[in-house]
């Protein structure tokens, strides 16, 4: 049983763009934590605001306005400067992204990146450099780590150059990393293999790992505890067993229904018909109503408050009304588990 002690803590997050004099709001004010060594997923579909709030964790969101708290062992990440902010970036929070190239130099080899990340955060001797690399690459599992110090980006393959990225998050041992969709773009036995790498180095580094995915098969393979966003809000959040097994939000419900499944034969999969909202078009009501086919006329009115249902089980919607939202027209709890 892993230490459970809070590392990172987000309180009243919200991000908003400024557009020809328009503020236009993207989070709303979400409220989460993480656990020492835990690994969290954030789900929902493009837009939902998921990978703008991974940005504000690493003070990344320069061109938006971002207010509350995200407290990192004890200091408010949102009020460091661009000097302080270059300190935690690499050495206790890492990030990797979707797409390696995006953020790989493409005129230095692997061995200069690596060793120059390290010189900026350690003081450290160039040989010693040299082998920690070597180590680095070897751990996320590249052969001839040596002769690949020497190589450019453009020389490896899609998947080398994820687990090179991996390599390069982990150099200052990171108390946290975010991935942020990082096998996407990957075939499906390559993504296999860097999950289980994550799960390697989230264990046996106890290294949290925020997880900002679209695949919920990722998520039920990779993470304890799960967060499903919408329109900027968290509308379901809870362990990764009880979400599975007990789905309550109809949106968290409608994603599940959507996932083809090789276990059990579904007579059709079943889209959530209409679209995320818009930012900016957003209205004091469920963000979710205009899709949901248990709409009423409350939901009309304003927002649901995220409450929780169970001790480690949150949602934000009308029905719950201190028990389980049990009526279910798009899929059961029993298929949602089976489907992943
Ligand atoms: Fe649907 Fe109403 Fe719940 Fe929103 S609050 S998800 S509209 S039932």
């Amino acid at each position: 049983m892993k230490e459970q002690e809070v590392l990172l803590e987000v309180k009243k997050l919200s991000i908003a763009f400024r557009q020809k004099k328009q503020r236009v709001p993207i989070v709303h004010h979400i409220s989460f934590s993480i656990q020492k060594g835990e690994t969290l997923g954030i789900v929902g579909e493009s837009g939902c605001g998921k990978s703008i709030t991974s940005m504000s964790l690493m003070g990344l969101n320069h061109q938006t306005e971002t207010t509350g708290d995200i407290q990192f062992e004890g200091q408010n990440l949102l009020t460091l400067s661009e000097k302080q902010w270059r300190k935690v970036r690499g050495n206790d929070i890492s990030m990797i992204f979707q797409e390696p190239m995006t953020s790989l130099n493409p005129l230095m080899t692997i061995g200069k990146q690596m060793t120059e990340a390290l010189f900026t955060h350690q003081t450290i001797s160039p040989k010693e450099a040299k082998t920690n690399a070597i180590h680095l690459l070897q751990t996320v599992g590249l052969k001839q780590a040596e002769s690949l110090l020497k190589k450019y980006p453009h020389e490896l393959s899609g998947g080398m150059r994820q687990r090179v990225m991996i390599a390069m998050a982990m150099l200052c041992h990171p108390k946290l990393m975010i991935a942020d969709e990082p096998t996407t773009a990957l075939d499906v036995t390559i993504q296999a293999q860097i999950l289980r790498l994550l799960k390697k180095l989230n264990e046996e580094m106890n290294t949290a790992i925020l997880f900002i995915t679209h695949d919920l098969g990722v998520v039920r393979q990779i993470c304890q505890r799960v967060m499903i966003m919408y329109a900027g809000r968290i509308v379901e959040e809870g362990t990764v067993d009880r979400i599975f097994q007990k789905p309550q939000h109809p949106y968290t419900k409608g994603l599940f229904a959507s996932v083809p499944s090789f276990k059990e034969k579904k007579e059709k999969l079943v889209s959530i018909s209409g679209h995320v909202p818009k930012p900016g078009t957003i209205q004091a009501c469920c963000q979710f109503a205009p899709r949901c086919p248990y709409q009423m006329p409350q939901c009309l009115e304003k927002e649901p408050p995220l409450q929780s249902i169970e001790p480690e089980h949150r949602v934000a919607c009308f029905l719950m009304k201190g028990g389980e939202n049990t009526d279910s027209p798009t899929t059961t709890s029993e298929s949602t588990d089976k489907a992943l």
